[in-house]
């Protein structure tokens, strides 16, 4: 199994894992094209795509995956935002999971050999959620972002890709400095919405990393992050291979490293 990060900041994310003859495409925020140069236009492959909502950056390219029939999967309140945007042939390609009333974890679904288990996040939008996948090439993968925090723990986990997105101080000192047109209102928002160096790093520590892989970090701020700084503070605290989610990243995703 192969991980593609295709695309990861606030300007669009997508996502690939591509394994023997299925591949799980995480995430429709960039243009399709690119996804389908990264798993060399296999489009018979495409088991599904897991969106975590239903901002631009994260689904805003929905229809383009629509037009091969890909289903797209995401949470009831993130589907009717998408739906709501789409034409109705277009719509007929989403679809959803459910959870009982209060829970925080949804059922568990499968694509293919992936199984998947979405989770609630914390972010400004209807209904965020992350996913916990396994799939017997690559065990656990953890895929958490836009949330300011993560309220469950997970186990068996052998991947990592979470939202690192700035750096505490940084944020404040630009929102006071009024640098990049940051204000202290749009900094609160940030604060509110995606996750911190300090909180990536705690919620890391709070998960059995024994068996992990790799940590790879997306989503990263342009104006309130530091990618060098990022990576070198989270493989410091986690003492794990750490890796920044650039365009083009291709990294080895298999249940053991060698
Ligand atoms: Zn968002």
């Amino acid at each position: 199994m192969r991980l593609h990060v295709i695309s990861s900041s606030s300007e669009g994310n997508a996502y690939a894992l591509e394994g023997n003859g299925e591949t799980l495409l995480i995430e429709a925020g960039a243009p399709f094209e690119g996804t389908l140069k990264a798993i060399g236009y296999q489009v018979k492959n495409i088991v599904g795509c897991l969106v975590t909502h239903e901002h631009g950056d994260h689904a805003g390219r929905v229809k383009e995956l629509a037009d091969y029939c890909v289903d797209v999967w995401a949470s009831p309140g993130t589907v009717e935002k998408i739906a709501g945007k789409l034409k109705p042939g277009a719509a007929r390609c989403l679809r959803t999971f459910r959870r009982e009333s209060g829970a925080e974890v949804y059922e568990t679904f499968t694509l293919g050999g992936f199984e998947v288990t979405p989770f609630a996040t914390q972010h400004d939008s209807a209904e965020p959620v992350g996913y916990y996948i396994t799939h017997p090439e690559t065990g656990g993968i953890l895929f958490a972002t836009d949330t300011y925090y993560l309220r469950p723990t997970f186990a068996d986990l052998r991947h990592v890709l979470i939202e690192c997105n700035h750096d505490s101080e940084k944020l404040q000192a630009n929102a006071y400095g009024r640098i990049h047109g940051m204000t202290p209102e749009l900094a609160e928002r940030i604060r509110e919405s995606h996750l911190s160096l300090q909180t990536c790093i705690s919620t890391l520590k709070a998960n059995d990393l024994a068996q992990v892989n790799e940590i790879v970090l997306i989503h990263l701020s342009k104006n309130n992050g530091d990618p060098a700084a990022f990576k070198k503070a989270v493989a410091t605290a986690t003492g794990l291979p750490t890796y920044i989610g650039r365009p083009g990243l291709t990294l080895d995703f298999n249940i053991n490293p060698f």
